[in-house]
């Protein structure tokens, strides 16, 4: 039995999660699995009932669920607490227990929505990527850090790059296996002509190719050359892997080829679980309105399918009945464009299930 913890959040969080749910009900009974699911507070609502952004009896639960699916977390109501105890501390308290250490993020262009892109439908048409970024370790971790009063009375503040073998092969391991299941291409993105921990980083990916991953293509790219090649010819990649400040990065330009945050899903695995929830918040500006798009939802618990139960046949059924129903015309407010058909959420999860 696969056991899921639902945590709907804040916002449209709470909105778009109930109409993936339904969705998900639909793939267990056509797939005849059974999906024990569980609920739980995490965000401003745990701030409202506990006190706190996420409890520990959340996090046990948490450990306990083969998967995570979240919706989204934060609102201006709790905008001006003490920084410890904001909503989105608990989002970050949850990945760290759960030891994330891989974020997948994928960048999908629909043929129907091409035109919603910045960059011209012939370089976007066909872009289906998936950017596996390091999310535990580099840069943003790694120490020393700090800020200091120099002896001449001017500031110097400074960070540390550093990787470890086994903290780059795990993660690597993670995107030959994803590439597998794809087109079986990794680009490999570093800055190894100028950084020490990148050439350890070139060499590692290189040397667990050659051992066990030979039947995958792989390329390595600079950094700086990624970016341009991302907006030049985004098509031509599948995998892209990077460490935790250049996944980032390269992770928001992919993103912006779809040009739309309604539509991207993600992931945040790690050796305790995953999460999965949308790339988008909580969206105060729209919340109980019954408008937020719930197709990165959707398209988040797919991920969960393929992902954390190897269900490869019922993730693609959901995406393929999202491509369908954006083909028919359907669009929520967020990417709607004239002559097309306005629906909301729940219409949207509806017509989704229709074509399931
Ligand atoms: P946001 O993603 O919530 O919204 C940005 C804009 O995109 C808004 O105009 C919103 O209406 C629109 N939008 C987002 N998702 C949409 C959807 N599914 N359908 C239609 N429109 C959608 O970002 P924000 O406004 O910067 O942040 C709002 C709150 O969410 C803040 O409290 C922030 O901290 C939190 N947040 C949470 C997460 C998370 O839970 N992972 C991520 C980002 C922001």
């Amino acid at each position: 039995m696969s056991k899921i913890l639902v945590i709907p959040g804040d916002g449209i969080g709470t909105e778009v999660t109930e109409v993936t749910l339904s969705v998900l009900k639909s793939v267990g009974e056509k797939n005849q699995i059974e999906f024990t699911l569980e609920r739980a507070l995490l965000g401003g609502c745990s701030i409202d009932a506990h006190g706190v952004p996420v409890t520990e009896e959340t996090m046990e639960k948490a450990k306990q669920s083969d998967a995570v699916l979240l919706g989204a977390v934060g609102g201006p109501r709790w905008e001006d607490i003490e920084h410890h105890l904001k909503p989105e501390r608990g989002l970050l308290e949850l990945r760290k227990q759960l030891d994330a250490f891989a974020n997948l993020r994928p960048a999908v262009v629909y043929p129907a929505l091409a035109d919603a892109s910045t960059l011209k439908r012939e370089v976007v048409e066909g872009v289906d990527i998936m950017v596996v970024r390091e999310l535990t370790g580099g840069i943003y971790f790694g120490h020393p850090r700090g800020k200091e009063q120099t002896n001449g009375g001017e500031a110097r503040a400074f960070n540390t790059l550093v990787y470890s073998t086994s903290e780059i092969e795990r993660v690597a391991k993670m995107a030959f296996e994803i590439a597998r299941k794809r087109r079986n291409k990794v680009t490999s993105i570093d800055k190894s002509n100028v950084l020490e921990s990148m050439v350890l980083w070139r060499d590692t990916v290189t040397e667990l190719h050659d051992r066990h991953f030979s039947d995958v293509t792989l390329e390595h790219l600079y950094v700086d050359n990624a970016a341009m090649q991302l907006i030049r010819r985004p098509a031509d990649f599948d995998v892209m892997l990077a460490g935790n400040m250049f996944g980032d990065i390269i992770s928001d330009e992919a993103a912006q080829l779809t040009g739309s945050l309604g539509m991207l899903p993600s992931a945040s695995v790690g050796n305790e679980g995953a999460i999965y929830e949308p790339v988008h918040g909580s969206a105060p500006d729209i919340a109980g309105q019954g408008i937020a798009n719930p197709i990165a939802s959707i398209l988040s618990m797919a991920m969960m399918l393929r992902y954390s139960f190897d269900m490869d046949g019922a993730a693609t059924q959901v995406e393929e009945a999202v491509r369908k129903v954006l083909d028919n015309g359907y669009r929520t407010s967020d990417i709607y464009e004239e002559g097309r058909t306005k629906v909301g959420t729940e219409e949207m999860g509806s017509l989704i299930l229709g074509e399931l």
